[in-house]
């Protein structure tokens, strides 16, 4: 879970510097599970902020909150997950806080009474090594650079953060969620990911060959921006730099070439496997297996196999 790579993150830092302690927050309505959960990252506080009026992610109002409770307890760094919702919040967060801010970090040091983060520009082609000036500071973490924190036996004590909806900013109106079509896992959480390219010449073929393979092994499915631009996948199943990143253990492009925007999206998987008819496409020079094949003949095979096995 990618909040968990970001409390991941404060505990290494804490760890790392010898002392200091960090809180998590949770925000949203009926958080007895989440509250109980997060008491065994070795938080010194969980923060519950739990109100009907956050019962939908509005990046106002949680922003608010976040900015209300880091000046409150005089936090001197924000951790979130890098997640498209958190591109929404922190921002507006440090913008309250008149804070820096980071996005994409990938590894953060202590440096004295300051740290020093790394992050990753141009499509992962540049990792930039920075310091914020200024306190506090706000940072967003790719969850593949940060494992989570070792579970504790002890659970951090739990502190009701007090919420009052009136006070809230109300700009942002939550008018509705369209509920996902299958009930297939998302890619930034799952351990497995099939994806399509250009290859697939229809959203029907899209379902039966990188569908039918990702149901085959229980995973998630992604798809290239081509895709997405020809109306074959929804804009939530993009990969790369202006869609999700995602580390999975196992990621299959199905006749996708290898572009640098789609690779910045995927090339933190454990293993990619590669089918394309191009022996010469790029995406051969990151896969650990790579097969010069028709998607449209050997993926019904696979599944084929796997449906026997
Ligand atoms: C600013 C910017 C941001 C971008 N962000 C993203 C992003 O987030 N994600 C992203 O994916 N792209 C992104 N792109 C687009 C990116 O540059 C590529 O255009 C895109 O990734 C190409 O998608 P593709 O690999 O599916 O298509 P193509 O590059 O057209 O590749 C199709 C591949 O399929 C193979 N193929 C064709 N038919 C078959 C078959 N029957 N069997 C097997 N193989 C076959 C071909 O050999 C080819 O290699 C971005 C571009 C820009 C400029």
């Amino acid at each position: 879970m990618a909040t968990l790579a970001a409390a991941g993150c404060a505990a290494q830092l804490c760890g790392a510097s010898g002392g200091g302690a960090f809180d998590l927050l949770a925000l949203g309505a009926g958080l007895n599970g989440v509250a109980a959960a997060l008491q065994h990252c070795g938080a010194a506080h969980v923060l519950v902020a739990d109100h009907p009026s956050l019962a939908e992610p509005l990046a106002d109002r949680f922003a608010a909150l976040i900015a209300r409770v880091a000046r409150e307890r005089g936090s001197t760094l924000l951790v979130g997950a890098a997640s498209t919702f958190s591109k929404d919040v922190l921002p507006r967060a440090a913008a309250l806080l008149d804070a820096g801010m980071l996005s994409d970090v990938v590894d953060a040091q202590p440096d004295g009474n300051d740290f020093i983060f790394k992050r990753v520009m141009f499509a992962g082609n540049v990792i930039a090594t920075v310091k914020l000036a200024g306190s506090p500071k706000v940072i967003s973490v790719r969850a593949a650079a940060f494992t989570a924190p070792a579970m504790t036996e002890a659970g951090s004590s739990i502190v009701p953060v007090a919420v009052e909806a009136a006070s809230l900013p109300d700009q942002i109106e939550f008018v509705g969620r369209d509920p996902k079509v299958a009930g297939r896992p998302d890619a930034t959480e799952a351990k497995r990911v099939v994806s399509g390219g250009r290859a697939l010449k229809s959203a029907d073929d899209f379902e039966r060959v990188v569908g039918g393979l990702a149901d085959a092994l229980g995973a998630a499915v992604g798809s290239s921006r081509a895709l997405v631009d020809s109306g074959i996948t929804p804009n939530s199943l993009q990969i790369g730099q202006t869609g999700k990143v995602v580390a999975p253990e196992l990621y299959i492009a199905l006749g996708i070439s290898g572009a640098i925007q789609h690779m910045a999206g995927m090339k933190d998987a454990k293993v990619i496997v590669a089918i394309n008819k191009d022996a010469d496409a790029p995406i051969f020079e990151v896969a650990d297996y790579g097969l010069v094949a028709d998607v449209y003949e050997a993926v019904p095979q696979m599944i084929e196999r796997l449906k026997h096995q």
